[in-house]
């Protein structure tokens, strides 16, 4: 059993990730016709495109991520 890496409560894996129905649901999703817009738009690069946009937000989530932990060590000082 799996569970939503967002709210806890029962999911299943997509795209590598546990994540409940609501919650999955509640993404706006492109259609396979959006999609298909973009590569007649964009040709091949479209997917260098989306794997740079994911480049970019794992890099901005580790750094977010360790300015909270370091915020987090240093309250340790004070509390
Ligand atoms: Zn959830």
């Amino acid at each position: 059993m799996s569970f939503c890496c967002i709210c806890g409560e029962q999911g299943k894996v997509r795209h590598g990730l546990n994540i409940c129905d609501k919650h999955y649901n509640q993404i706006s999703f492109f259609t396979q016709e959006t999609v298909q817009k973009k590569v007649d738009t964009y040709g091949v690069a479209y997917e260098d495109m989306v794997n740079q946009r994911l480049e970019e937000l794992e890099k901005k989530y580790i750094m977010s991520k360790l300015k909270l932990l370091d915020i987090k060590e240093k309250l340790h000082k004070f509390i």
